[in-house]
C-alpha cells in the first residue's frame, strides 16, 4: 500500500498517512509481542501478517452484521500486514467486555472463581497509561475529564456490547468460549464524502489474538490467545514458536467465522390476494439481508401443486424456514408443516370474520403439526431470521443490531419526552397581558 508520513507508533503498530485518501490512514502490524504493559517483549516473525488478517476478518465480519468500524480494506491477502482505515483521533479508553470472570477481573475480586459466568457481561473502562498501568476509570470519570461525552459512551458500550455477542456467537460455531474482549474506538477527523461525517465514533484499533480471551470447549487449560505468551516468564524459541501456531490457528479459525450458510425463506401465500402481506415480509427479511421466493398455492385448492412447491424448495441448497400465508380457514400452515420436516412460520392476514376468530385455525393444529403462529409480517420475518441465525453469525449480527436499534428507539422517545415535559412552556402573548 502507498505510504505517507508517520502519524502515530505502538507497541505493536505503525500508523502512516495515506497519500491517496485524506481521510484514510495504512496500519501496519509489527512482529512484537508485549506484556506487563511493554514491560516483557519478543518478536515473532510473522506475527504482524497474523494479526492483520485476524483484524481485516474481524472487522469484516462486523461491518457486514452493521457494525461500523475504521476497516476499509486490506490485511487479507497481498497487502500482508498492512490495512487501510479511516484515519480517527484514538479515544484513550480500553472498553473491556467480560462474559466469564478471568484475568484482572479474578485479580480485583478474589471470591471470583477465574471461569465464573458473569452475566450480563460486564462493561469495564480502563485509561489508556502504560506508565501507570492503565487504571480502571467509572464512566463518571470519563464523563468529567471530557474523554467522552455521556452519549459518546454510552454508544461506545452499546457497541463493545454488541461486538462481544457477536464475536461470542461466532467462536461459538467452533466450540470455543469467548471470555473477555478489549475495543477501542476513534473520532473521525474528515468526512468520507460518502455520508460518513467527521467526528463520528467508530470501532477503531484492531481486534486480534491479542485482544480477547479464548478458550476451546470452556476449557481454560486449551487458550488459545496471548494468555498463553502472558504466562511464560522468559519464553524461550520453542515457546514462541508454539505461541505463533496459536496465533496461525487462530487466524485460520477466524477465516471461518464468515462462511455463507445460504439461509432463505419460502413464502407461499394462499392466494394472490395475500401478496401485499407477502411483499411486507420480504422487506423485512431482505433488510436483513435474507433471500425470499415467494409462491402462491392452496392447500384448499390446489393441495398437489402445494406438495410440489414444498418438495422443491425443501430440495433447493441451503437452508429454509417457510412462512405461510393463509386467511379464513388456515389449513395450508399445518399442511405445509406435515410435509417438511423445516420449520414452519404461520403469518395469516388479519380477518374481521366471526370477529377476528379465523386465527383459532392457525392455533387449534393436529397432533405431530409444529406450525408456530406469529401476527405481524415484520415479526415473522424476525422469527424466520432468528431460526436460520442459529449457525449463521452474520444474520445472528444483523438480529442483534436490530434489537439494538429498537432499544435505541424507546430509549431516544423517552429522553425527547422529557426533554418537553422540562422545557418551559411556551409563552402565549395573550394570557401574559392578561
Ligand atoms: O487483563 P484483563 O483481564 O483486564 O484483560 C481483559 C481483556 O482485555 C483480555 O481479553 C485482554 O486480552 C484484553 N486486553 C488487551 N489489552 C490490554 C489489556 C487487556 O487487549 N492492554
Amino acid at each position: 500500500m502507498n505510504k505517507g508520513v508517520e502519524v502515530a507508533r505502538g507497541k505493536t503498530k505503525v500508523l502512516y498517512a495515506s497519500p491517496d485518501r485524506v481521510d484514510a490512514c495504512v496500519v501496519v502490524s509489527q512482529d512484537n509481542i508485549t506484556a506487563g504493559d511493554g514491560a516483557k517483549r519478543n518478536t515473532i516473525g510473522g506475527k504482524g501478517r497474523l494479526a492483520a488478517l485476524t483484524t481485516a476478518r474481524v472487522f469484516r465480519l462486523l461491518n457486514a452484521c452493521g457494525v461500523p468500524s475504521h476497516y476499509l480494506s486490506g490485511g487479507e491477502d497481498e497487502d500482508g500486514n498492512e490495512m487501510l482505515v479511516r484515519r480517527c483521533s484514538m479515544i484513550p479508553i480500553e472498553v473491556v467486555v467480560r462474559g466469564i470472570a478471568a484475568g484482572s477481573y479474578v485479580k480485583r475480586n478474589p471470591g471470583v472463581k477465574a471461569g465464573t459466568v458473569i452475566a450480563p457481561h460486564l462493561v469495564e473502562y480502563f485509561f489508556k497509561d502504560d506508565a501507570n498501568h492503565d487504571p480502571q476509570y467509572t464512566a463518571e470519570r470519563i464523563i468529567d475529564e471530557g474523554i467522552a461525552s455521556p452519549a459518546e459512551l454510552a454508544q461506545m458500550t452499546e457497541v463493545a456490547g454488541l461486538v462481544f455477542n457477536i464475536l461470542a456467537h461466532a467462536w461459538k460455531q467452533q466450540d470455543v468460549l469467548l471470555v473477555d474482549l478489549k475495543v477501542e474506538f476513534g473520532r473521525t477527523i474528515e468526512a468520507d464524502g460518502e455520508g460518513s461525517p467527521a467526528g463520528e465514533i467508530l470501532l477503531a484499533d484492531v481486534i486480534d489474538n491479542d485482544s480477547w480471551r479464548i478458550w476451546p470447549a470452556g476449557d481454560q487449560a486449551k487458550m488459545l490467545d496471548k494468555q498463553v505468551y502472558r504466562n511464560i516468564a522468559v519464553p524461550s524459541e520453542a515457546d514462541l514458536s508454539a505461541v505463533k501456531d496459536k496465533y496461525e490457528e487462530v487466524a485460520e479459525r477466524v477465516g471461518r467465522f464468515m462462511r455463507p450458510t445460504g439461509g432463505f425463506v419460502g413464502i407461499i401465500m394462499g392466494s394472490a390476494s395475500d401478496a401485499s402481506h407477502a411483499e411486507r415480509i420480504a422487506k423485512a427479511l431482505s433488510a436483513l439481508g435474507l433471500p425470499s421466493r415467494r409462491h402462491v398455492a392452496s392447500a384448499h385448492k390446489t393441495p398437489l401443486y402445494t406438495l410440489q412447491k414444498v418438495s422443491q424448495i425443501d430440495a433447493v441448497l441451503g437452508r429454509v424456514v417457510y412462512i405461510t400465508i393463509a386467511g379464513r380457514s388456515n389449513a395450508l400452515s399445518a399442511f405445509v408443516d406435515a410435509a417438511s420436516a423445516n420449520p414452519v412460520i404461520a403469518c395469516p392476514p388479519p380477518g374481521s370474520n366471526f370477529a377476528g376468530m379465523d386465527v383459532l385455525s392457525s392455533l387449534s393444529l393436529p397432533s405431530g403439526i409444529a406450525s408456530v403462529v406469529v401476527l405481524e409480517p415484520e415479526n415473522a420475518a424476525l422469527a424466520a431470521a432468528k431460526m436460520l441465525a442459529v449457525d449463521d453469525t452474520v444474520l445472528y449480527g444483523r438480529v442483534l443490531v436490530l434489537q439494538h436499534r429498537n432499544r435505541a428507539t424507546v430509549v431516544e422517545a423517552d429522553e425527547r419526552l422529557n426533554q418537553q415535559a422540562a422545557a418551559p412552556p411556551p409563552t402565549n402573548g395573550k394570557a401574559a397581558s392578561n
